[in-house]
């Protein structure tokens, strides 16, 4: 089962995320969707997940997403997501997996250079994931334009860095602070 760790280290009598097992796929002709939450853990951090195949492709990034290219932010790689996550704020129990407050931070659309349609932007993702640089165009209210996920070799297998594209989009100086 593709969301086993995530059922896993959960549960579900005591938090209000939704279960695995009602994981609905994504509609195949709509754009594929990427949302960022804002965690207010015992450590604040940011969840950017990313829909690739049914399910959400999903980094915890300490300091956020950046609006500026010359900020490479850590992006660690964790479970995979149920789809329906994407919709999820609430606050996760104290004593439970992940707990405290989690909102919606910024949600939208994304596709892959080139691609017109989802499941050849899903490609390429795919693709991408596998050889550890992941490029996207991101269509949400905060974040646009181009950003890549990089993996980093010589680090742990679940590091990566998150670096937006000097673009149109590009903001220099962004402070994730300002935008909330
Ligand atoms: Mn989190």
């Amino acid at each position: 089962m593709p969301l086993k760790d995530y059922e896993e280290k959960r549960d579900f009598q005591s938090t209000s995320e939704p279960r695995a097992f009602n994981n609905k796929k994504g509609k195949k002709d709509q754009s594929p969707v990427f949302v960022v939450q804002k965690h207010y853990a015992s450590t604040l951090h940011y969840d950017f997940r990313l829909e690739l195949e049914g399910v959400l492709k999903s980094w915890a990034v300490p300091k956020g997403p950046s609006m500026d290219p010359s900020e490479k932010h850590l992006a660690v790689l964790v479970e995979d997501h149920p789809l329906e996550y994407k919709d999820f704020s609430g606050t996760i129990p104290e004593g439970n997996y992940g707990a405290g407050k989690v909102e919606v931070w910024d949600e939208g659309t994304y596709h892959a250079i080139d691609s017109g349609d989802k499941k050849s932007s899903e490609e390429k993702i795919r693709d991408g994931f596998k050889k550890g640089h992941i490029t996207i165009i991101l269509d949400g209210s905060k974040l646009k334009g181009e950003f890549a996920f990089i993996r980093l070799k010589k680090a742990k297998d679940n590091d990566w860095l998150l670096i937006k594209k000097n673009d149109d989009h590009a903001v220099k100086g962004w402070k994730i602070d300002d935008k909330n």
